[in-house]
């Protein structure tokens, strides 16, 4: 597991104004990796690092010869279109050049004009996904958001029995995973009205969004191994905020027995900046699992994953209708919450992944499952918020919504912090929902 070194130190101050200032999403402590290119200009997408106000270009930044070493390598593929050969790489590589980044950026270092150079500004680019995705898995990880489906879906039995022994999950669609700024067509599908002997084909009427966080794969694994849990880390590069958009009407008609199909595949939304494991090592702790509840099988259980397989995210959902967009009011906050509260952590769900034989690869791509809290406004969804629609959610602005109607923004926010380090940011994922076709 990641130790905590010189780059998670608080004291660390850039050269970069912007990255100093307090509540930036991207301090010298978080360095996340992205793709991106400057808006409308057709250049080549290519690698590069957020920091303060600012992306680090990073195949300018390697060609420039700003790296040694290890560092050097990892660097290289740093800066590729896609990054799944720095993914690739492994724990050793990653950490070399988190190490040179920090000790680049930061105040009384060398060379900056070289690496100023290598800067364009945030504002002026435009991103995409960061990784050419194999396979996208998303699990059911929060026992409180399948508690609350549960007893919309199953009122009698709200927890399937195999909840508590497995991290439950389905085979997600790739093409349609986009970054932030995506928007999308409300699907049209076979819908069962309530009361009806036959379904209707009709656009969804009961749209959803779900507040996760995306797990990036690092090094793979060979068909027929499975990752021991003690081993998990060097599999585990990064992560993103995830909106998997849900067409409830659909999936409530489609779902038995194979689990969710197109009330799922049309749209998922990722945020672009890839936070690392090693950017997040300062904000973990324990993984509890309550008295009472079934012991993990041994293949689920490790020390290491009860004293730090925890991850303190804070994870926020907001909503823009098209009426705040118009009046220039400000966005409601559906819900805050922390990732903390996952009953399975970020090693079990790949371990699990991997038990029976099936090899993840450089770029893939879990999503967590919804991860509501236990508490007042830490719903994740709004067919949870909404209590299936029949408590429509007050916008604060006179608007309520019971599921989402055209023109509707969603925007996910994560961070973390915790006192005696520094404050990083996930930034924003936003998706919009546009009428149907
Ligand atoms: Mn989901």
């Amino acid at each position: 597991m990641h130790a905590i070194d010189e780059t998670h130190s608080p004291a660390l101050v850039s050269w970069l104004a912007s990255a100093n200032q307090a509540g930036a999403d991207f301090p010298l402590q978080n360095l996340p990796h992205g793709v991106f290119r400057r808006q409308a200009s057709g250049e080549a997408w290519r690698g590069g690092v957020a920091i303060g106000d600012q992306v680090l270009d990073m195949a300018a930044a390697h060609a420039a010869g700003l790296f040694t070493g290890e560092a050097a390598v990892a660097a290289g593929h740093a800066g590729a279109p896609a990054l799944n050969g720095l993914m690739a790489l492994g724990p050793s590589a990653w950490q070399a050049l988190r190490l040179a980044l920090s000790r680049g950026l930061r105040e009384g270092a060398t060379d900056q004009a070289r690496w100023r150079a290598c800067l364009v500004p945030l504002a002026e680019i435009e991103m995409t996904v960061p990784a050419r995705i194999g396979d996208y898995t998303d699990m059911y990880a929060s026992i409180h958001h399948a508690g609350n489906i549960g007893k919309l879906f199953r009122p009698d039995s709200p927890l399937t029995p195999n909840f508590k022994w497995l991290p439950i999950g389905y085979h997600g669609r790739v093409s349609s995973i986009g970054v932030s700024g995506q928007s999308f067509p409300r699907p049209r599908g076979q819908i069962l009205p309530p009361g009806a002997a036959a379904p209707v084909f009709s656009e969804c009427k009961r749209l959803d969004y779900e507040l996760e966080l995306g797990i990036w794969i690092g090094q793979g694994n060979a068909q027929g191994e499975p990752v021991p849990l003690a081993d998990v880390e060097r599999h585990l590069f990064g992560m993103c905020l995830l909106n998997d958009w849900s067409a409830r009407d659909i999936q409530a008609w489609e779902y038995q027995p194979l689990g969710p199909f197109l009330a799922k595949s049309f749209a998922t939304t990722v945020s672009p900046w890839i936070v690392t494991m090693a950017a997040l090592a300062p904000y973990r702790g324990q993984w509890i699992r309550p008295e009472g509840d079934p012991q993990p099988m041994p293949y689920l259980d490790d020390p290491a994953i009860r004293e730090r397989g925890a991850f303190d995210i804070t994870i926020e959902s907001w909503l823009e209708s098209a009426t705040m967009r118009a009046a220039g009011q400000n966005a409601a906050r559906l819900s805050h919450s922390s990732f903390r509260h996952s009953y399975w952590t970020v090693g079990q769900m790949v371990a699990h992944h991997t038990v029976g034989g099936c090899n993840l690869q450089p770029g893939d791509l879990i999503g967590t499952g919804t991860q509501s809290g236990p508490g007042e406004g830490e719903a994740a969804a709004l067919i949870e918020q909404s209590v299936g629609g029949k408590q429509p959610v007050s916008l604060g602005n006179g608007e309520t919504r019971s599921f989402l109607e055209d023109g509707d923004t969603v925007i996910l926010r994560a961070w973390c912090e915790r006192p005696g380090f520094a404050r990083i940011g996930f930034g924003d994922c936003r998706g919009t929902v546009l009428p149907a076709r």
